[in-house]
């Protein structure tokens, strides 16, 4: 007799992410090895014509791949993942794996910037067209499909400026004319908005952000519903794609605390947004988790939690004075990527080509790390002070 194993999906997900990919791990250890491997030994000639066991090369799966894969599709509710070296790596797989060229796709708006330069630069050269929506487009996303459409493809809520998108009526409207839709769900983790439930086909994240959750790995995630996986796992496959092992790991070890995390992240970061909202030198909080923010209502029915990642839009100031803001601030670090432990603070400036976006002043990023609260918003207020004293 041995220990009776979990029903997983019975359990709740915050259960389901601890119990995550631990079916690899031997000997007792609570953990799966890390396995570093090339090649695959086969035992005799007869194996290695019918390839007769489970692991047949490096690149085609490891037992750490296939545990993060689970553990991946697991936080997703997807049918299977798979892993690839950076976000922006699995953005570009999953569309090439599904357009070719004549193809038409309708990208969002406020898509993370990279993945604009690659729809603009090599899917254009190769003949797909792309057309970028606005983010907030609902149902009149039909208007825009052609016959051609191949994919509809969201993030939300968007980079930087954070418009939370109505995806069950976008998918609704995608599939009817035989698009499938992609999802940037980075800001989600997967873990808060569980985009197959809303009809997404295939769900894609920065696993580099709060999977990893520590700023100490790169990673991308695709992860399919059972009528796009074997056209995914094609192209993935036929492209080489494939992650290093210890990041595939730390990725795992991430998903193990992702809910108490996000728990966390979440809950420092509607402290310090509400008490940026009540500042004078802000114009305007972009945190859908906060009431009456934009974006509010949609988030409350469709996630079930925010995660730390928020902008804000200053009262007109000087380019001098919102960098003194930025020079003051210690405890917020300032550089791309999030989802670690700890808090950012960054300015940005949105590219768009579908929409308008003007702001009165200067627009900052946030992201807010475990750190206590109280001691962010000190920090904040001292951003704030030296802010004041320039021109
Ligand atoms: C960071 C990020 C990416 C790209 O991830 P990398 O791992 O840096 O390539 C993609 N989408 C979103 C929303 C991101 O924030």
């Amino acid at each position: 007799m041995s220990k009776s194993k979990p029903d997983l999906s019975r359990l709740d997900p915050a259960t389901r992410l601890v119990a995550a990919g631990r079916d690899y791990a031997e000997h007792g250890f609570v953990n799966p090895a890390v396995y570093h491997g090339s090649t695959v030994l086969f035992p005799t000639a007869q194996s290695l014509h019918d390839r007769s066991q489970t692991y047949v090369y490096g690149r085609r799966g490891t037992p750490t791949s296939r545990a993060v894969e689970e553990a991946v599709a697991l936080v997703e509710g997807g049918h299977n993942a798979k892993m690839l070296p950076s976000g922006l790596s699995a953005i570009s797989t999953a569309l090439l794996a599904f357009l070719k060229s004549g193809d038409h796709l309708l990208m969002v708006d406020t898509v993370y910037q990279p993945a604009r330069h690659f729809c603009d630069g090599l899917l254009k050269g190769l003949g797909i067209e792309t057309t970028y929506y606005d983010p907030l487009v609902g149902r009149a996303i039909a208007a825009l499909v052609r016959p051609n459409t191949r994919v509809v493809y969201c993030e939300s809520p968007g980079s930087q400026t954070m418009e939370v998108q109505d995806i069950s009526a976008i998918a609704d409207a995608a599939h009817r004319a035989g698009a499938i839709v992609m999802i940037d769900n980075t800001w989600s983790a997967g873990h808060y908005f569980k985009a197959f439930d809303h009809g997404c086909d295939i769900s894609i994240q920065a696993g580099t952000k709060y999977l990893v959750g520590h700023s100490d790995a790169m990673m991308g995630t695709v992860t399919c519903n059972a009528e796009t996986w074997p056209a995914f796992k094609e192209a993935y496959e036929s492209m080489g794609q494939f992650a290093g092992a210890d990041d595939m790991y730390l990725t795992l070890r991430g998903i193990h605390t992702l809910d108490v995390r996000l728990e966390r992240h979440m809950k420092n970061a509607c402290k310090v947004a509400e008490w940026l909202r009540g500042r004078d030198e802000v114009e305007t909080v972009l945190y859908p988790a906060l009431s009456n923010a934009p974006g509010h209502a949609l988030w409350k029915r469709d996630f079930k939690g925010a995660s730390g990642l928020f902008s804000v839009v200053l009262k007109p100031c000087s380019g001098i004075a919102a960098d003194a803001f930025l020079d003051r601030l210690s405890l917020f670090g300032m550089g791309w990527s999030w989802g670690g432990f700890e808090s950012l603070a960054i300015p940005f400036r949105p590219q768009r080509s579908a929409t308008a976006w003007t702001a009165p002043g200067p627009c900052f990023r946030f992201h807010i790390g475990l750190e206590s609260p109280d001691d962010l918003i000190s920090d904040l207020g001292e951003g704030f002070a030296a802010l004041r004293s320039q021109p």
